[in-house]
């Protein structure tokens, strides 16, 4: 059936500037990383879009290896695109990376030129667009000169094949150093995607070799910053706390970085158990809590969900109607992370 977004998309969404920039981004935004492979079912990821944008989420982040296999989850979103939502383009802003092994040989992995501009050509095409609304270099790289890499990302705004350009998984120090280069450039750096979540808080951590954390540096240079795998994928949620559904991300052995049943350890769940009570009494889900314990920071331009059910939209979604804590919740929360 032809799809028809809902005319009340707008109202209960809050947007937040994407640093100093001139862009405003969803509080909440979906990632495509997994459940929209070759792998999964296509009509659920069609269904997963099309609640996250009736409900204003107006941002869908993805990357050349998302999937499995790499490639496919470009592939299955320009099929959708192309259905539902090509009438709402400009309401919409889609993010790519490149930067993690995609193709073999020399020039299908990391930061050089070669291998940045060849990818963002093959991810347009993948999804039937034009250009991206943001490219990301998606992990640091140690050999190539990070001049090479900034000059591929201003080079690829140039040709505009994407408008604006991100930075992933860089730490505090090379992240300055990004920011700078771009900024001689004359193409800002828009955004940092750190991972950062309740068990993940390194990005807090002002103990590197320039003595800024890295929300430090992107507040005093005007960038946004869009945590990913906030709810530690899906463990900072209730669904684990008696054993792993065999429809957990972490029983289907996705590969791909994907969390493994390891990882489900006692010593974790006993944590997420006491965040659990506590997000009972805040009258939130853990989902809910753990999102929006990101989002009570305003260094913090977006919070970047995964989902592999609309319903999950739907709970994750409630935690922008109440991301205050007190100090005392805080202090506890501290207590049960330490
Ligand atoms: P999350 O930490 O949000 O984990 C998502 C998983 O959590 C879902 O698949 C689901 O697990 C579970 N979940 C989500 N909402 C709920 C809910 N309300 N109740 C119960 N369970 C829930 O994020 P991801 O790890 O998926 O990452 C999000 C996005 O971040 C990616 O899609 C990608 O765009 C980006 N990313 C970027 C990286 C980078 O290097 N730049 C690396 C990784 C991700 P289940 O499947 O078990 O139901």
């Amino acid at each position: 059936m032809t799809y028809v977004a809902n005319p009340k998309r707008y109202d209960k969404m809050e947007y937040r500037r994407c640093g100093k920039s001139g862009l405003k981004l969803p509080s909440v935004s979906l990632g495509l990383w997994h459940n929209f492979g070759h792998i999964d079912n296509f009509e659920n990821g069609r269904n997963i879009l099309r609640l996250a944008f009736d409900n204003g989420i107006t941002h869908f982040d993805l990357a050349n290896n998302y999937g499995p296999p790499p490639g496919s989850a470009e592939e299955n979103f320009g099929k959708i695109f192309k259905d539902d939502f090509k009438s709402y383009r400009d309401e919409l802003i889609i993010s790519s990376k490149a930067g993690w092994g995609m193709w073999p040989g020399p020039y299908g992995d990391w930061g050089s030129k070669k291998y940045l501009v060849a990818s963002l050509d093959q991810s347009l095409k993948r999804m039937g667009l034009d250009y991206v609304d943001i490219f990301y270099h998606h992990r640091p790289d140690p050999e190539t000169p990070l001049e090479e890499t900034m000059t591929a990302l201003d080079l690829i705004v140039r040709q505009g094949k994407a408008l604006h350009v991100g930075i992933s998984s860089y730490q505090s120090e090379e992240a300055a150093k990004a920011i700078k280069i771009l900024k001689q450039l004359g193409t800002p750096c828009l955004i940092h995607q750190p991972k950062y979540s309740m068990f993940v808080r390194w990005v807090e951590d002002a103990n590197q070799p320039n003595g800024m954390s890295l929300l430090d540096v992107l507040e005093k240079e005007g960038v946004g910053c869009i945590p990913f795998s906030p709810l530690a994928q899906g463990l900072l949620t209730d669904k684990y706390l008696n054993g792993i559904p065999k429809d957990s991300r972490a029983a289907s052995h996705r590969g791909n970085g994907a969390i493994e049943e390891d990882a489900i350890t006692d010593e974790n769940i006993n944590k997420v158990k006491k965040l659990n009570e506590l997000a009972v009494k805040r009258d939130q889900t853990l989902a809910q809590m753990a999102l929006a314990w990101i989002l009570k920071d305003p260094r913090v331009t977006s919070v970047l969900i995964g989902v592999s059910k609309p319903e999950q939209v739907t709970d994750s979604i409630k935690c922008i109607d109440n991301y205050k804590f007190s100090s005392d919740e805080l202090k506890q929360i501290n207590e049960i992370l330490k």
